[in-house]
């Protein structure tokens, strides 16, 4: 193997060392003695994908495995592709500079549905076929897992297969698998074959798609019997006894999320509606205080990091997090090492606390209610309460804080333009309870955030059968949210409803909707995500040219008899459960945090067998 040279061309780029490698704690390992490589890429930057504790987690344990070794891939700023191109550059792994090629796996992982232009152009980049059709014994095997991999459909035609479900078991047994596979020299469809009895895997190829005249789903049928009817997704039982990093590695630039993360617990037990981790991941399964304590304790001792976050999907429902911040603060404080926990929900926890945690460093308070309204957070089961925001707001004002922000959806099912005044009316309050407080108690320049994003209705959440607001709908409403939000200590931020559409027509589309995405990508879209990137007209034009209708998938009702292009699926949350959510929703009635009681969601029958420990 020949590493690439990169000298001629790095100091042409923006942030050169977005593409050297070698850090501190990066896997260094003899090629000869190596008999899987497997390449782990982020459809995004250099600093987006470092920032992203799944990689960290999957590399930790296939770098673990003694004759593999996983290396990085991430996506080329655009600049730097450009010079790839121009002197015949393939794309190349971090670790040792080599081509994709080479690899015996090319895995991306699949966080939000604005990068599949980007995968697609890393295969190309790779020199790699971009459909699984016409990779031969050559070509590495491109796979996928991740979030949004729970709708595989969209990327069919590109991925060789996909890997549902938590990863850290499942890609071992692949591993173990992929060495039985090449001793036996095997074809690469026996390899698919072979892959397919794994728990999680699921190869596209293997199953046929019909469709009725009204272009929704007629049929979803594997081609041969011993191929499974149902994908279950692989999980985790016992997140104490799965290998997580002990050193981490420290990026060569400042990257988005620069700090050591534990992550504490998995899953969720809140039942918001619109929120699809909070189904994908369930049930709940906490890593004990005393092993989280000694994670911490490895990552900050092997990297420097000053700041060290608690990572999960609500910190503040980790059932012991007083007594872990405690602890940390107590630790790690008079080091000046500062404690983030992203996820907090600040209207449970004692203000005394989070003052605690901020006392390295202050930041702002942030709030997610959602909706204006009590009616509409409880259609969406948000479990916050007007109340619980303003004790806490009054109570951080008279402590010194001054930024608050507040995130909420529009665009919501059942919203009226009711909900949008409930908005301007809670941010109106937090600057009334501002100033209700005395000049000498408070601190000087109050600044209060109202951000509001569009609604995206996701596969395997009780709205996934809602249409989507049109977008004239959208920008109605921020044009109203901008008329009532004029107090000069508010400021308003909104998402462009644009990328919110093309990602509501990406989240629930199925095998045609690849096409599009090819399309869009030959005709010059990458980098979706990220706003002045964009090419809402190049994907309009790929829409029409691949005859697929946007609102076909993005603002068409579905009805509960319909054959989604996920439901092969199996995440445990059933269907039915989804639906009684949706009815639910409908009726205004909340749903209890699974401590609180049980709302059998399925969880437990195929899974784990029981009991699924969220109710204590
Ligand atoms: S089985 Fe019950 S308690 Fe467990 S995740 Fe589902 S709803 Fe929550």
């Amino acid at each position: 193997m020949k590493s690439i040279d990169l000298k001629d061309i790095l100091y042409k780029v923006e942030k050169p060392a977005r593409y050297i490698g070698n850090e501190i704690n990066s896997a260094k390992k003899n090629l000869d003695e190596v008999n899987v490589r497997f390449g782990f890429a982020f459809p995004d930057v250099y600093e987006v994908g470092m920032s992203h504790l799944g990689m960290h987690i999957l590399y930790h344990i296939l770098n673990a495995e003694k004759d593999v070794y996983c290396e990085r891939i991430f996506a080329p700023w655009v600049d730097m592709e450009e010079e790839m191109r121009k002197n015949n550059v393939p794309l190349f792994t971090l670790e040792t500079h080599s081509p994709v090629k080479e690899l015996d796996f090319f895995s991306f992982t699949l966080q939000y549905e604005l990068s599949y232009t980007n995968i697609l152009n890393m295969i190309e980049l790779g020199n790699v076929p971009i459909r699984s059709k016409d990779r031969t014994e050559e070509d590495p095997f491109v796979v996928a897992g991740g979030p949004c991999a729970y709708n595989p459909e969209p990327l069919a035609e590109v991925i060789d297969f996909f890997m549902l479900g938590e990863g850290e078991e499942q890609i071992v047994q692949v591993m173990n698998l992929y060495k039985e596979w090449k001793k036996q020299g095997k074809s690469r469809n026996e390899f698919l074959e072979m892959v397919c009895e794994i728990k999680g895997i699921y190869v596209p190829s293997f199953y046929d798609v019909k469709y009725n005249e009204d272009n929704t789903i007629k049929s979803f049928e594997p081609k041969k019997d011993s191929y499974p009817r149902r994908i279950t997704k692989a999980i985790v039982d016992d997140l104490d006894s799965v290998n997580y990093p002990d050193s981490v590695m420290v990026p060569n630039i400042d990257i988005v999320h620069n700090r050591a993360m534990v992550e504490i617990f998995r899953g969720c037990i809140r039942g918001c509606r619109f929120c699809q981790a909070g189904v994908i991941y369930r049930p709940v399964r906490e890593r004990s205080l005393e092993k989280v304590e000694k994670i911490a304790e490895d990552l900050l001792k092997s990297s420097g990091f000053e700041e060290l976050s608690l990572a999960s999907l609500s910190t503040s429902d980790y059932s012991k997090i007083e007594d872990l911040v405690n602890i940390l603060v107590g630790k790690y404080s008079g080091e000046r090492i500062g404690l983030s926990l992203p996820s907090l929900r600040l209207d449970k926890f004692p203000i005394e606390v989070i003052e605690e945690i901020q006392k390295v460093r202050k930041t702002g308070l942030t709030f997610a209610p959602e909706a204006g309204t009590q009616r509409l957070r409880d259609v969406i089961n948000k479990g916050i309460t007007e109340e619980d925001l303003t004790k806490t707001v009054k109570e951080a004002f008279e402590l010194g804080w001054t930024t608050v922000k507040l995130y909420f959806m529009i665009g919501l099912p059942t919203e009226t333009y009711e909900d949008l005044d409930g908005i301007a009316d809670l941010a109106n309050k937090v600057v009334d309870i501002y100033y209700s407080i005395p000049k000498e108690k408070r601190g000087r320049g109050l600044k209060v955030t109202v951000s509001t994003s569009c609604f995206v209705p996701k596969p395997f959440t009780p709205f996934q059968w809602y249409e989507q607001d049109y977008r004239d709908e959208f920008i109605e409403k921020q044009n109203y949210l901008k008329s009532k939000l004029k107090n000069r200590n508010i400021k308003y931020n909104y998402h462009e409803s644009k990328t919110s559409f093309l990602e509501a027509v990406v989240a629930r589309g199925d095998r045609r909707v690849g096409e599009t995405i090819i399309k869009a990508w030959e005709l010059g879209c990458t980098f979706d995500g990220w706003g002045e990137k964009f090419k809402y007209d190049k994907w309009l034009e790929a829409l029409e040219s691949t005859n697929v209708d946007p609102h076909f998938y993005a603002n068409r009702k579905r009805e509960y008899t319909e054959v989604l292009p996920w439901d092969f699926v199996n995440v445990g949350v059933t269907k039915d459960f989804l639906q009684r959510e949706n009815e639910r929703a409908l009726s205004e009635k909340i749903t209890p945090n699974c401590r609180m009681s049980c709302a059998a969601c399925g969880i437990t029958d195929d899974f784990i067998g029981g009991d699924c420990k969220c109710v204590r």
